[in-house]
């Protein structure tokens, strides 16, 4: 499998390239060359073999498959989902009125990022294995990306990873997720400063040329293909699951209702469909960060300021994973797309013809849900069944309820958080404090490693300097 730039000027490279690369030359993302048919998947399957199954394709030619199945079945053997529930890995639960919850979030950190990155860690350590090289991650995290990044890359060989956090703005779980993670070759840094320093200084360590070819400098960035890849994965499981839970055939299609950021996950439930499941309706959910929305609703995309909401890792301005979509709209045409995203960057807003708005609207539903209306489907949801949803999860919930649908269709909502990470949005909506799961019960004893510099690009490049370990 080759992959081509959505902007259309860079090279075409292979699976290891993309991998290691992340964003194109040109400043594109890159895209498979082609969608390659959904291999047969049913419901007895184990998550990580049908992962296999379905991922092959994108990697072949780059990996052996012996040594790919080992590292699928290493990421997902991460996974703790309750016992008795099911399928394993991404289990599934019927939440009534034809709509169903796959719960993507019992990896390492709570959240559903962990399905991508536990796979994405391992595979960086593999290719770099393979190359004889090393890199060193750089990232700014608010709190949520940092410990999945962190948890995947954790005791790999090739890689130090340094993550920069706003010292004491970050939630006390969501710290203490990243800093009591024990590991030779994980950093944490408390800036003393605000988010936009700390990714103000990740942005100058990434421009200062010589650093970053000195320290082979990374990022795990949600553009990069192998997270869109792995989260194919779970759509064609959940529906494979809702089909034999509900006597449905198979093959007859479903719909998916999506939380929505940066638009990864739910570009994967496009590319699931492109490679052929049946999928009636896409939805995107967006909070009052409704940029997505009013894009798939009026065919204008303009950017807004930031307000943040209970579902803070929706709080987006731009969802960089919509070029791949936009990029199929216009017949991967990339210049094109290079020609559409300089204007938006220019002036911050940029339209599609009706023609197009058409299209996006066939295979695309948009809804969007502020922060009372989603206190209030977390409530209403715990009264009625008992069942605690996080303030992300709920959103997606609360747009399913509200969008027109075929009730003769199963509309799956994508679960991308546990409740018990956004433990003060439940309890002011359920009355109810959420627990964490067993295996972080005790979170709050482990020992927390982590460095305090001042907001100054100096002080974080020396400090890299001085502590990287892979070699
Ligand atoms: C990242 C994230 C999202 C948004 O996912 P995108 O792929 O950026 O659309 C939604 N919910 C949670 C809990 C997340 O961490």
């Amino acid at each position: 499998m080759r992959y081509v730039s959505t902007r259309g000027a860079a090279p075409d490279l292979g699976f290891g390239d993309v991998l290691l690369e992340g964003l194109a030359t040109d400043g594109g993302l890159y895209v498979p060359e082609a969608w390659p048919a959904l291999p047969v998947v049913d419901h007895t399957q184990a998550y990580a073999t049908a992962a296999v199954e379905v991922m092959w394709p994108f990697v072949a030619g780059s990996i052996e498959l012996e040594d790919f199945a080992a590292i699928v079945e290493d990421a997902y053997a991460t996974f703790r989902p309750p016992a008795g529930a099911e399928p394993d890995v991404v289990p599934v639960v019927d939440l009534g009125d034809g709509l169903w919850l796959a719960e993507l979030y019992w990896g390492p950190t709570l959240a559903f990022k962990d399905i991508a990155l536990q796979l994405v860690g391992r595979l960086f350590d593999h290719e770099l294995e393979r190359r004889g090289e090393r890199i060193t991650i750089v990232g700014a995290t608010s709190g949520d990306t940092g410990s999945a990044a962190i948890d995947a890359c954790r005791d790999r060989s090739h890689l130090d990873i340094f993550i920069l956090h706003p010292a004491g703005r970050t939630s006390e779980v969501q710290r203490r997720q990243m800093t009591t993670v024990d590991a030779p070759n994980v950093h944490n840094v408390a800036v003393e400063g605000t988010f936009d320093d700390c990714q103000d200084i990740v942005k100058a360590l990434f421009a200062d040329e010589g650093f970053r070819r000195e320290q082979s400098l990374s990022a795990v960035n949600s553009i990069n293909w192998a997270r869109v890849m792995a989260q194919i994965v779970y759509y064609v499981t959940a529906a494979r699951a809702v089909a034999h839970r509900s006597g449905r055939r198979s093959d007859d299609p479903v719909s998916y209702c999506v939380p929505t950021g940066n638009f990864g996950n739910i570009f994967a439930g496009w590319g699931a469909m492109r490679m052929g499941l049946a999928v009636d309706q896409l939805v995107v959910a967006s909070n009052t960060n409704d940029i997505l929305t009013r894009f798939f609703t009026t065919g204008t995309m303009d950017v807004h300021g930031v307000t943040p909401t209970l579902s803070p890792s929706m709080d987006i301005q731009v969802s960089s994973n919509l070029e791949r979509l936009l990029f199929e709209m216009n017949g991967r045409d990339g210049a094109a797309i290079a020609e559409l995203m300089a204007r938006f960057r220019g002036e911050g807003t940029v339209s599609v013809p009706t023609e197009q708005l058409a299209w996006l609207s066939e295979r695309f539903d948009a809804g969007r849900l502020d922060d009372e209306a989603c206190l209030r489907v977390m409530g209403e949801r715990y009264r009625r069944s008992g069942v605690l949803l996080d303030p992300h999860t709920a959103v997606g919930v609360g747009v399913a309820e509200s969008v027109h649908r075929d009730p003769d269709v199963p509309m799956i909502c994508l679960g991308t958080a546990h409740p018990a990470k956004f433990p003060d949005a439940v309890e002011q909506a359920t009355g109810v404090r959420p627990p964490l799961p067993e295996h972080l019960a005790d979170l709050f004893e482990r020992t927390e490693r982590y460095v305090t510099l001042p907001a100054s690009v100096d002080a974080v490049r020396d400090h890299v300097r001085r502590h990287v370990t892979a070699a």
